[in-house]
């Protein structure tokens, strides 16, 4: 690694190394500052979070070429309302909301393509814009643009530290060959993202069963900075105890499976648990409305593991995992290759294929195939499971996020408790997506907040500095 000459201070230290920081890099080097983006992961796996993301969700008049429209900000907003049940700061979700309308022209200025949706992602074509090469095109782009304007920046540098006075940021600690190196900067963005890798930090909340998630993401997205934000008595955001969990293939590495390994099925058969037995309506509503609570569902059940099982019907209906399903030509056979017992499996399906009432099944709308007299029910796509071959994925909790953050302004300034805007210390993404998002979750938004509060947070410190 090349040695650097950080005597003199920068302008702007950007913390994290994906969306939020890079749109946040770039609108202050455009601004003419002299910016340094610390990236905590080698430069391999830089980008946390974003490298993992498909889309972004935007208001558009229906003009653009890559999606199906319009989307109007009543309907963001509304969208963003009916998710987030009341905790959301109303100021930052419509000013999200507004300033989502500038993304598609502002990426593309910096040099990300759009596509438009393939098959198999939620129906999300007319308000979300999805990236030509995904997360990772997109971000190769952000870095490229980075620096041709002369952003420098830092692989493999966590940030250990941070020196705050009286509310004021003055330089950052990292780590980089194995040796602590001060930065010092007139200002700084934050936007090094959740903890939703730090299984200790999880553990607190959710107890040993942490220990059996899987961690969509990045490994390198612990925490640190949002820890050291709050210990400097920055006020905080959203509920510790919560994180976003869908249900994913429990053959997924701990760290950075991806989309590749989000589960689909769960909606074309029934989830079974390690006794063999159904515990929630696998047809309660679409599947975009419930994916989303399937990781928590997964997370109550013993071991924190669970099975999805259904038959030669269904499929060819979802878009697979990365992970072949588990085949057997009898329920039982596949209750072996599952190492569950066959007699409580058998019992579970047959229970089930009594109390399906047969209708007319069609799996893109609510329909009429219900179970009666069963408990738990399931209420919607209730088919036989008589069709061999049997399939089954194996499930565990996946965690996507965390919803725990530092608290911002409309300029995206953090405020300490009492609510005193810092002069010079400004969050961007996932750390402070809380204000916006304090529960639930729309496909997208993650960007979006990411982009929006970049920009704002680059404009901030740019004018801080110059002035
Ligand atoms: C599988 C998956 C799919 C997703 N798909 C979508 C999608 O399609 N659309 C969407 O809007 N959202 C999606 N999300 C959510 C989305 O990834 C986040 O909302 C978004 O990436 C947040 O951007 P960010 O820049 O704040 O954080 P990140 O992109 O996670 O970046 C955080 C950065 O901080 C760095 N960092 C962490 N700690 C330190 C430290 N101590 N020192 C220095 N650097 C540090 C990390 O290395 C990383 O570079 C998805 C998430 C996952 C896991």
């Amino acid at each position: 690694m090349p040695a650097l000459d950080f005597s003199d201070p920068f302008d702007v230290v950007v913390l994290g190394g994906g969306n939020a920081a890079l749109c946040a890099a770039i609108t202050a080097a455009r601004a003419g500052c002299r910016v340094i983006v610390v990236e905590g992961a080698p430069e391999f796996y830089r980008g946390g979070n974003t490298r993992h993301t498909r889309n972004l969700r935007c208001v558009h008049d229906g003009t653009a070429p890559t999606m199906t429209g319009p989307y109007a900000r009543e309907e963001f907003l509304d969208d963003l309302y009916r998710v987030t049940e009341g905790r959301t700061d109303e100021r930052l979700a419509r000013l999200t909301v507004a300033r989502s309308s500038e993304l598609l022209a502002w990426m593309d200025e910096q040099g990300v393509r759009f596509q438009p949706p393939l098959g198999g992602t939620l129906s999300l074509g007319k308000s979300n814009a999805f990236f030509l090469g995904g997360g990772r095109g997109a971000l190769n782009a952000l870095y490229r643009k980075a620096r041709a304007l002369g952003v420098v920046v830092v692989y493999d540098a966590p940030v250990i530290e941070l020196v705050i006075e009286s509310g004021h940021f003055m330089s950052a600690t990292l780590k980089r060959n194995g040796k602590a190196q001060s930065v010092r900067g007139r200002a700084l963005v934050a936007a090094a993202g959740g903890f939703e890798a730090n299984i200790d930090w999880l553990k607190k909340y959710w107890g040993e069963a942490a220990d059996n998630f899987l961690i969509r993401g990045t490994p390198y997205n612990r925490g640190e900075v949002l820890r050291m934000l709050l210990d400097a008595g920055v006020e905080s955001v959203g509920d510790p105890t919560q994180c976003h969990a869908v249900a994913i293939d429990a053959r997924a590495p701990k760290f950075d499976g991806g989309i590749a390994t989000r589960l689909d099925s769960i909606i074309f058969g029934i989830v079974v648990n390690r006794e063999g037995k159904r515990f929630y309506d696998e047809g309660e509503d679409t599947w975009p409305k419930r994916y989303a609570i399937w990781g928590r569902l997964v997370a109550q059940q013993p071991g924190q593991t669970a099975y999805s099982i259904f038959d030669a019907q269904s499929i060819r209906l979802f878009m697979p995992s990365i992970f072949p399903a588990i085949e057997a030509p009898t329920i039982a056979e596949l209750a072996a290759r599952l190492g569950l017992d066959p007699a409580a499996l058998g019992r579970t399906v047959d229970e089930f294929n009594v109390a399906v009432h047969p209708g007319t099944f069609d799996h893109t709308r609510l329909d009429d195939c219900a179970t009666q007299g069963l408990t738990p029910p399931k209420s919607h796509w209730a088919r036989k499971l008589d069709t061999p071959p049997y399939y089954a994925y194996p499930l565990r909790p996946g965690i996507t996020f965390t919803y725990l953050g530092v608290r911002v302004n409309e300029e995206a300034r953090m405020l300490f408790e009492g609510g005193k805007p810092s002069a010079n210390m400004f969050a961007a993404g996932e750390i402070m997506a809380g204000n916006v998002l304090g529960r639930g979750y729309v496909a997208g938004i993650g960007m979006t907040i990411g982009a929006v509060f970049g920009r704002i947070a680059g404009q901030g410190v740019s004018a801080y500095v110059r002035n």
